[in-house]
Parts: structure tokens; C-alpha cells; sequence
């Protein structure tokens, strides 16, 4: 079997959360495109619904959508229940639901702080638990964490100390469940995007103003694209990233690089 044949996702049962729109969203496409079966996991349920419909009618695989608010542990088990009664078995699970805030650290209150974390953070954690769980008794399976360039440089003009904490946290995290369950087949590793350009970004009006200066400072040009995650993604699901845990991808056309 050549390399490519060996990377597509046949039969794998994936959850994907904030999987409705943006990089979850494109990301689950390119699991599909892959041949797996995904749950789409979000908030938004009525557009988890329209993306799982989507998915199952372009790519004749199986795709539902699931209600769930990733910082909340009960919502978060009563996930993991559909998904193992849709599809018996989890085999990738893509962390990635997550939000931002720009607010200058003096004026932060202390729920937005937590907000921001728990989502982020939280969230995380507590959907790549759940995942690790089952992988556990499985026998294996892996779990791909999004965290952000925003974990490795502090990117200006925008205050956003509890976004820049929350994914450097996502990226220990992820290093920490790597280690504890390396020998037991459970691989755990992160991408970290640079901006791309999704309703995160695009469709928030306080970042309209600095997405121009983006595009002048980064090396590249421009902004990334969803879809310009999707490689990275398809090989940390399958099977030939067998020997790549506890890493970090940086996917951000360089900006980190100035
Ligand atoms: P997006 O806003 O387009 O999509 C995020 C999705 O997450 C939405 O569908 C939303 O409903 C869902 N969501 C939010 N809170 C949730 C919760 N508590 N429980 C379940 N679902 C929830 O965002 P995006 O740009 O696609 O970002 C996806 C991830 O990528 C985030 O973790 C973000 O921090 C990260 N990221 C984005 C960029 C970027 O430039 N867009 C860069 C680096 C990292």
C-alpha cells in the first residue's frame, strides 16, 4: 500500500468540536473526504445539523450532529455517550472548539478571564478525557488539540493575555496526556494556526480594523485559509503519525518566524 492509501481515514469514528463552522468545520470535511465517519460537536447546534447534513450528503459517509457545551463535564460525557452509540468506537477526537477576546488586561473582569479559559482551556481538557477515556480501554486512538501561534508569541496590537494563556496551557496539556498515556497507544498532539481567516476573525468587528495590518506584518501576505490546516490534521488522525506524540504544529505561514 502506497503513503497516501495508508493516510486515508476508512472507517475511523471521529468527534470534532466547534465542528459547525471554521476550522472544525473544514477539517471534518477533510476527515470525510478521508473516508470517516465524524460527530460534529458544538453550541450551535442548529448549524451542527446543516454541516453534518452537508458532510453526509457530499461524502456518503456517516455524520451527526451533537449539542454540547464543551466547559460543561455532564454535556461533555452525555457527547461522548452519542458518539459511542452512533459509532461504537472513537478513534480521533479533534479538540477544538474555542473562543477569543481582546480586552486590555487592566479592564479584564473576572468572568470574561474565565470565560476565555474555560472553553479554551477547560474544554479541552475536559473533551480530550473523555476521548482518552475510551481510547484507553480501546487500545489507542488519537486526540489533536487546537491551541494557537498565540501560545508561542505574544501577537500585537490586540490585548488578549487569557487567550495567549489559555493555549500556551492547551499546549502543556498536551504534552502532559501524551506522556501519561504514550505506552498505552493513546497519541496526543496540537496544531497551532496562525490567523486564518473564519467567523473568529472575519466576522468580529473589533478585529476589522487590524486584519489589514495582519496581512502587512505577516511574511506571507496574507491570512490562512481553513483548509490549509486540513493536511496537518488527516496525518495526526491516521495511522502513519504512529511515532508523533506530545507535539506541536505551527501552522502560521512564518509569522512566528519575525
Ligand atoms: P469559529 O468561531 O469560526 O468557530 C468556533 C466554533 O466553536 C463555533 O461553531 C462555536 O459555536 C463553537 N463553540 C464556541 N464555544 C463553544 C463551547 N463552549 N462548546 C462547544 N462549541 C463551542 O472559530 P475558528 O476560527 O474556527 O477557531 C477554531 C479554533 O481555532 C479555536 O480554538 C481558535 O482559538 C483556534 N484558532 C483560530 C485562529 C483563527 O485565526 N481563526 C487562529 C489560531 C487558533
Amino acid at each position: 500500500m502506497g503513503i497516501i492509501e495508508k493516510m486515508r481515514l476508512d472507517g475511523k469514528k471521529i468527534f470534532v468540536t466547534g465542528g459547525a463552522r471554521g476550522i472544525g468545520k473544514s477539517v471534518a470535511t477533510a476527515f470525510c473526504e478521508a473516508g470517516a465517519d465524524v460527530a460534529i460537536v458544538d453550541l450551535d447546534f442548529e448549524e451542527a445539523k446543516k454541516t453534518a447534513a452537508e458532510l453526509e450528503s457530499n461524502h456518503g459517509i456517516q455524520a451527526i450532529a451533537i449539542k454540547a457545551d464543551v466547559t460543561d463535564p455532564e454535556d461533555v460525557n452525555a457527547m461522548m455517550e452519542k458518539v459511542l452509540d452512533a459509532f461504537g468506537r472513537l478513534d480521533v477526537a479533534f479538540c477544538n472548539a474555542g473562543i477569543c477576546m481582546n480586552i486590555p488586561a487592566e479592564d479584564m473582569t473576572y468572568e470574561q478571564w474565565k470565560k476565555v479559559i474555560d472553553i479554551n482551556l477547560t474544554g479541552v481538557f475536559l473533551t480530550a478525557q473523555a476521548a482518552g477515556k475510551v481510547m484507553l480501554k480501546q487500545g489507542g486512538g488519537s486526540i489533536i488539540n487546537t491551541a494557537s501561534m498565540s501560545a508561542h508569541i505574544v501577537n500585537v496590537p490586540q490585548p488578549q493575555c487569557s487567550y495567549n494563556a489559555s493555549k500556551a496551557g492547551v499546549i502543556q496539556l498536551t504534552k502532559s496526556l501524551a506522556v501519561e498515556w504514550a505506552t498505552r497507544n493513546v497519541r496526543v498532539n496540537s496544531i497551532s494556526p496562525g490567523y486564518i481567516g473564519t467567523e473568529l476573525t472575519l466576522n468580529s468587528p473589533s478585529l476589522q480594523p487590524l486584519i489589514e495590518q495582519w496581512n502587512q506584518m505577516a511574511p506571507l501576505g496574507r491570512m490562512g485559509r481553513p483548509e490549509e490546516l486540513q493536511s496537518i490534521c488527516v496525518y495526526l488522525a491516521g495511522d502513519t503519525s504512529s511515532f508523533t506524540t506530545g507535539a506541536d504544529f505551527v501552522v502560521d505561514g512564518a509569522f512566528t518566524c519575525i
